[in-house]
């Protein structure tokens, strides 16, 4: 079992107050990434749970237990760092088997269990090497082992991937995943990677300022951020934001005129006490096309990115900021040459000024026959 339960927790580093009052039940087996920009908490919330950081105020339970002033390693939790602190002078099978050494287990259990961690992690061969003679992912992998030898209901990973090239990341991700699906204990890891939060999480917390900005599946986020932090967040390159004026509502949604030109309507809910509000529009660069759209803005790349199989063109307008344009490969887009970048109403977010989301408008019987 693996069920976590974070009630009001706060912490306080002296008068401090750095993780505000968090709410969060993680499920038996569920992956889950908490993801923010750096300083965000991500580390602190972390060593909470382990029990590395003592928590200020609010409870931590697991499997219903208060963990609270149980030392970690009565949590039945196991932890693996950014730095893998492997022993350079010990073989690969006493790293991993370190912290069985620590509880005193019999020998043929420690072989027992080291040999069941080298098996999923494909490490046999490596077990009487030194980590010196290892890849950067292999000794990730040996520290990975040295937390599946305790058998631990709940995993918590913080930034493992951060010190690998980007290729190995890559691949360290797909391997994490696989490792979850054979071991379906409960993983809570922590990046400042959007890639890495949306390929791999169950679910996604986003962390921003040492509060929860939200929590939902990958693709909930991608498509239903609850404000502006979560959308500029999720999601590359980031959403576009165009600041705009509420000149309309009706069943269809909200009309709004935009600083750049045009007006367009956006499928929300919302009373007729928007219009005359001063609203901002989000766009992602993959909506942005240089086909037919409801409307467009014009723009003058400065960098055009060929990518192959996208194109990406960045543009700065005046008021508004840096625009990213998602394009296919091909486009013919090109530093200093004008464009013009439609996109459709439905593919549009609006933020009121506080940045928070206007709620999507339920859809009429037609649309959803
Ligand atoms: P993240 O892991 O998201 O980058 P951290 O959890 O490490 O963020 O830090 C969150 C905040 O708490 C930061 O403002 C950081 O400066 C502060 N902080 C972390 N550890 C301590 C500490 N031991 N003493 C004082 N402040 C700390
Ligand atoms: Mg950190």
């Amino acid at each position: 079992m693996g069920q976590l339960a974070l009630s009001g927790v706060k912490k306080r580093f002296e008068k401090l107050e750095v993780i505000h009052g968090i709410d969060l039940d993680i499920r038996d087996g569920e992956f889950v990434v908490f993801v923010g920009p750096s300083g965000c908490g991500k580390s602190t919330l972390l060593r909470m749970i382990c029990g590395l950081e003592e928590i200020s105020e609010g409870d931590c339970t697991i499997d219903g237990v208060r963990v609270n002033d149980l030392p970690p390693v009565k949590r039945g939790i196991a932890m693996v760092f950014q730095s893998y602190a492997l022993y350079p002078h010990m073989s690969v099978f006493e790293n991993i088997a370190f912290p069985l050494r620590v509880e005193k287990l019999a020998e043929a259990e420690i072989k027992a269990r080291v040999g069941r961690a080298a098996a999923v992690l494909q490490l046999e061969n490596r077990l009487h090497q030194k980590p010196g003679n290892l890849s950067g992912g292999q000794r990730q992998r040996v520290a990975i082992g040295r937390a599946i030898v305790r058998e631990p209901s709940i995993f918590l990973f913080d930034e493992p991937l951060s010190n690998l090239d980007a290729a190995l990341r890559a691949e360290m991700r797909i391997e994490l995943t696989a490792l979850h699906q054979k071991l379906k204990a409960t993983m809570i890891y922590v990046t400042h990677d959007q890639v890495e939060a949306m390929t791999m999480a169950d679910r996604i917390v986003v962390l921003d300022g040492g509060s929860i900005s939200q929590v939902g599946a990958p693709l909930e986020l991608y498509h239903h951020p609850d404000n502006m932090f979560v959308a500029g967040f999720i999601g590359n390159p980031r959403m576009n934001f165009i600041p705009a004026t509420c000149t309309a509502v009706t069943d269809a949604g909200a009309t709004v005129a935009l600083a750049t030109g045009g007006a367009v309507t956006v499928p929300v809910a919302a009373g007729p006490a928007l219009v005359g509000q001063a609203l901002t529009l989000g766009i992602r660069p993959e909506h942005l096309s240089q086909g037919p759209g409801d409307v467009a803005v014009d723009v003058t790349p400065t960098v055009v990115e060929r990518l192959g199989v996208n194109t990406v063109a960045y543009a700065d307008l005046p008021g508004v900021g840096t625009v990213a344009a998602l394009l296919p490969g091909a486009a013919t887009v090109a530093p200093g040459v004008p464009a013009r970048l439609s996109f459709g109403g439905a593919d549009c977010h609006l933020f009121d000024a506080a940045g928070m989301a206007l709620p999507r408008r339920a859809m009429t019987p037609a649309e959803t026959a």
